[in-house]
């Protein structure tokens, strides 16, 4: 049957019509479950704050200090890698899915290759940056340097890494990011602890809730500590009664060499020596517990780049390897205050970063590496992770399963190549992966 036209178009404009009524009413029904769905949530938020006041009690937080920031304080739904409860709480809304889609991380991560980490060019404009504020801050970082005994440069490239010497913005509102992480974050358990400690820092009157940001992950201030940090290490280095890590950088690198002191920093000792290795190293040799005195590595044939020696004097003592790609890239003989330094980030690149730029600032100079980072594979991390779960089941050591190629996967990786007579890299490739991950599947059939 024909229809006229006229009515089709009738018709064809009601379907439209019905439609979008059916479209915006489903669009509608989806913004509507997702408010239901926050209301619960933050309703069960605020109870879990009011929770807490047996342990703000405790640790000496007036109630007046406690009702005045955490009452109405709401979560901050932006922060990133939340785990939002589901339900919103028993018996309430379900976690509606296009919350839980946005939760999802839009790729997989891959592992970030330790050469992606020290960029030429980066590396350069952070020291010369580094250099005009050591000039800039000389009469204060000579004086925190002689109080703490710890190098201006180091603090200097601390405060470069973490926040590019304040330049960096800290968009969010600690007591909130904080909260929201305790409440629902990766650590919990850890963050409610840090929720009350800073409570006592704005009752002490250290900063207001206006000044006192942070990033998403709650550090805060110039050099980026947690509210524990600040408790434990921050100190008042300008003399107005206040310690401010956010405002004054005399308060905030005194504060980070008092930390770094705290922490056993040794004001007689480098953190670490870039070395050449002999050919065919042992890298499973690597790792702060099989640390040697310099003079057994010597006699391992490991040497100072461009010749130097070592100081007479250190050749006793102890120092490790480390190798963070393995043997595709520079190698270092590691002191005791780099593994003060890992306190601050734990990582054997922010280590190695932040003490090569304190070398470039000191030595006023451009100071690559002489060893290179050869090309390596990237891998997904979820891939790596399978791979340190096969490997801890059948009984190695790869330290924690992060889907990161730590010290302790790294030498296990070495171990595994000597096991199957692949050429030695201590360093994660798609060959051993792709052997260990077959052979436990075609053991598990
Ligand atoms: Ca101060």
């Amino acid at each position: 049957m024909t229809m006229p036209r006229r009515e089709f178009r009738h018709v064809g404009l009601a379907f439209v019509f019905a439609l979008s009524v059916l479209l915006t009413g489903h669009a509608q029904a989806a913004v509507d479950e997702v408010a239901a769905y926050k209301q619960a949530v933050e309703k069960r938020f605020s109870e879990w704050l009011q929770g807490l006041w047996p342990e703000a009690e405790a640790a000496g937080i007036k109630r007046a200090t406690f009702d005045a920031n955490l009452k109405g304080l709401k979560l901050d739904w932006s922060l990133p890698h939340l785990v939002l409860p589901d339900p919103a709480a028993p018996g309430g809304p379900a976690l509606p899915q296009v919350l839980a889609d946005q939760m999802k991380p839009t790729h997989q991560p891959e592992f970030d290759v330790p050469a992606g980490y020290f960029k030429e060019g980066a590396l350069s404009s952070l020291a010369a940056t580094g250099r005009s504020k050591m000039n800039q801050w000389g009469p204060q970082l000579a004086a925190i340097q002689r109080q703490y005994n710890v190098p201006a440069s180091v603090i200097v490239a601390i405060w470069g890494r973490e926040t590019g010497f304040g330049t960096v913005d800290m968009p969010f509102d600690a007591l909130s990011a904080i909260a929201t992480q305790g409440f629902m974050g990766q650590r919990p358990d850890e963050f409610r602890k840090q929720l009350v400690v800073a409570l006592k820092i704005l009752q002490e009157g250290h900063a207001t809730r206006a000044t006192m940001r942070s990033s998403w992950a709650g550090a805060m201030g110039y050099t980026q500590f947690l509210p524990s940090d600040f408790d434990n290490y921050a100190v008042d280095f300008d003399g107005d009664g206040k310690r401010d890590i956010w405002s004054s950088i005399p308060d905030a690198l005194a504060s980070t060499g008092n930390s770094l002191h705290s922490q056993g920093w040794d004001g007689a000792q480098t953190w670490f020596y870039e070395v050449k290795l002999p050919e065919k190293f042992d890298c499973t040799q690597q790792g702060p517990d099989l640390a040697r005195p310099i003079s057994e590595w010597v006699k391992l044939g490991v040497a100072r780049v461009k010749d130097r020696p070592f100081p007479e004097e250190k050749l006793g003592d102890p120092t490790f390897l480390v190798l963070p790609a393995g043997l595709k890239g520079p190698a270092f003989l590691a002191t005791s205050n780099f593994s003060v330094l890992k306190l601050y980030n734990n990582s054997d690149v922010y280590a190695i970063f932040v003490g090569h730029v304190a070398d470039m600032i000191a030595a006023n100079a451009p100071a690559a590496f002489v060893g290179t980072w050869q090309p390596v594979e990237r891998l997904a991390r979820d891939r790596i992770q399978r791979f340190q779960e096969v490997l801890v089941a059948q009984g190695d050591d790869v330290g924690k399963v992060d889907g990161l190629a730590g010290f302790k996967t790294r030498r296990t990786i070495g171990l595994e190549e000597q096991k199957r007579g692949l050429p030695l890299s201590c360093y994660p490739s798609s060959a051993l992966v792709d052997a260990v991950l077959k052979e436990a599947s075609a053991a598990a059939r």
